[in-house]
């Protein structure tokens, strides 16, 4: 789902404002500002992530934050333009605490143009359209939102905490508010018993939601997590490199998007791609036909250089 990347910010005096450890950002995001405004991630449940294992969750105190603005103020060149809120889920931020820290950030980082964080139904749906609206008029641009699967059954057994419809709410919010939705999928999440219903429906999630970015990142169950547990138990089993491009082929095939960049070219993924979808589909489709008939490992992603 996302790429580790080490953030740790300094006063003038040298006290570490970041408490160690390494902050998590969509690989889209690797010239962002990373502010930390939450440690941790206030759901950190679901059955395949490791991200935030021993982190408790936590919201900053608005000083720390403000004096992390001040540090990027004061470098020179001025630093990116863009500005990425962590950790995992920081829209779960009270409405008051994120319109504090966004008008901060405006006054202090005059020329940062996008605000983006990670978001899921239940950050998102805590909002109503008008605070989403308050916030992208501050400069909330775009909301990553791993929503891994259209299947309820994948969903409530990956314990993500949603289900489709509330995606299809916490969607339709955030294009109300005019807020950029950016969505993450998991290829393999319905093992292999569920792979081919997992495909079809987040086809059919996708075309319902119509987002304007689409991630397709592949599972990889981490030992310590729930899902590695199911795995050694026999109870989860992992779908197959070549099974896993299927699910990809299904997805390509069947969502029909208006305007979507469609990436597969996360760490995880054995066939990187990266295209608009409605445009590039048959070439998309040809790409992975080719890998499909072929069955040649040799074609795919090693499995050491593949990443998290
Ligand atoms: S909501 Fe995101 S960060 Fe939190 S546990 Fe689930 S996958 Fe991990």
């Amino acid at each position: 789902m996302t790429t580790p990347a080490p953030f740790v910010t300094t006063h003038a005096d040298g006290r570490t404002l970041i408490p160690g450890g390494n902050v998590f950002r969509p690989p889209s995001e690797a010239d962002s500002l990373l502010l930390q405004v939450s440690v941790g991630c206030s759901h950190n449940r679901c059955s395949y992530c490791a991200m935030y294992q021993g982190k408790r969750f936590a919201i900053r105190p608005q000083a720390e934050i403000e004096a992390l603005i001040d540090a990027f103020a004061s470098q020179r060149p001025a630093p990116s333009r863009r500005v990425f809120l962590c950790d995992g889920d920081a829209l779960i931020l009270p409405q008051a605490r994120l319109v504090a820290t966004l008008t901060y950030l405006r006054k202090r980082l005059p020329w940062v143009q996008r605000v983006a964080t990670y978001g899921d139904c239940r950050s998102i749906l805590r909002k109503s359209v008008a605070e989403l609206r308050e916030l992208a008029a501050l400069g909330l641009g775009m909301v990553y939102h791993g929503v891994e699967t259209g299947d309820d059954l994948a969903m409530a057994s990956i314990v993500k905490g949603s289900n489709r419809a509330e995606v299809i709410e916490a969607a339709d919010r955030l294009r109300e508010a005019g807020i950029l939705h950016s969505v993450i999928v998991l290829l393999g999440i319905g093992g292999v018993a569920g792979s081919e219903r997992h495909a079809h429906e987040t086809a059919s999630l996708l075309t319902r939601i119509d987002p304007p970015y689409v991630g397709a990142l592949t599972v990889t169950p981490v030992p310590g997590t729930p899902l590695w547990d199911a795995q050694q138990a026999g109870t989860f089993v992992l779908p197959d490199p070549f099974r896993t491009l299927e699910e990809l082929r299904i997805l390509v095939d069947e969502a029909q998007l208006t305007a979507c960049r469609f990436a597969s070219n996360h760490a995880s993924n054995y066939l990187p791609m990266r295209a608009e979808l409605s445009r590039d589909r048959v070439a998309m489709l040809a790409a992975i036909d080719h890998v499909l008939a072929a069955r040649d490992a040799g074609m795919l992603k090693p499995e050491w250089l593949r990443g998290l």
